[in-house]
């Protein structure tokens, strides 16, 4: 019996605005997917096959493409921002 692993990869682009201060960030990743024994479909138990993979690929990064990203100081801004108490303007 023969094993056999072929490597995809799918890289996503995306150019979203910062929700905290609106300027663009373009990121750039790679997913990968592997064709392999191992790599089992739940519903058949059939190993997936090179269009699963595809498929499966084009879903995540097409959900990675679509979650807008924060600069890492802006990010910590909101942070600090949820953290901190608001003052009590009660006497
Ligand atoms: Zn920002």
């Amino acid at each position: 019996m023969s094993t056999y692993t072929v490597r995809y990869e799918q890289v996503g682009h995306k150019n979203l605005p910062c929700p905290g201060c609106g300027k663009k960030i373009r990121r750039q990743r790679t997913f990968t997917g592997t064709i392999s024994p191992y790599n089992k479909d739940p519903e058949t138990g059939l190993p997936r096959t090179r269009q699963q993979i595809h498929e499966h690929l084009h879903k995540v990064a097409g959900a990675w493409q679509a979650k807008p990203e924060m600069h890492t100081d802006c990010e910590r801004a909101a942070i600090a921002a949820r953290t901190t108490p608001t003052p009590s303007t009660s006497p």
